[in-house]
């Protein structure tokens, strides 16, 4: 197979109480799964398959393949943005960059939520920098990316019904209001440093 599903960064329960085994075993060995599934059946035999899954995803014209090589990314970037300890709050040049653009965490926090709540239907709320280290928030639509958008992604969340339904049910607000406890904030301080070399 070209493109193999990386192991979970934790156990399937790890993230409890906010993401059930349950949730999480659907979501990393049902849903991710698929998208892998699927990408490598769509490449098999193509150029594509040799490819690195990030240039594949920024490569491709919008259709299957760009669909489930995004799909299979996003996922795997979300589950680093998530730690079984959380990891408090942002340290460094990221919390500074954090005050200057959005004023505070607090108030960061409540516009990313409102971009994922707000979201229509399925996709992502992205925090994503550019070069020179200026964050936005983005919210994306079904396997949307900040790949394509040519900026780097820091921070996810994934509000695709299928990440919360079962713990969750129709709320997705609560969903996206838990997801601080378990935020990792190490890994989104790493991807900012790399975005700004
Ligand atoms: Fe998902």
């Amino acid at each position: 197979m070209a493109f193999q599903q990386p192991q979970l960064p934790y156990a399937l329960d790890a993230l409890q109480p906010f993401l059930s085994r349950e949730q999480m075993m659907y979501h990393y060995e049902k849903h991710q799964a698929a998208y892998f599934k699927k990408l490598n059946a769509l490449v098999e035999g193509k150029p594509e398959a040799g490819m690195p899954l990030r240039e594949l995803i920024i490569k491709s014209p919008p259709g299957p393949v760009f669909n489930n090589a995004a799909q299979a990314w996003n996922h795997t970037f979300f589950w680093n943005c998530m730690t079984p300890s959380g990891s408090g709050e942002p340290q460094g040049k990221l919390m500074e960059a954090i005050r200057r653009d959005f004023g505070s965490l607090k108030d960061f926090q409540k516009t990313f939520a409102e971009a994922a709540v707000g979201l229509f239907g399925s996709g992502w709320a992205w925090l994503t920098a550019d070069k020179q280290g200026k964050l936005a928030i983005m919210p994306l639509g079904n396997a949307g990316t900040p790949l394509k958008e040519g900026k780097e992604p820091v921070l996810t969340i994934d509000v695709w019904e299928h990440a919360y339904y079962i713990d969750y049910r129709n709320e997705r607000p609560k969903f996206a209001e838990a997801f601080w406890q378990k935020a990792n904030w190490d890994f989104a301080e790493k991807c900012f440093a790399d975005a700004v070399k």
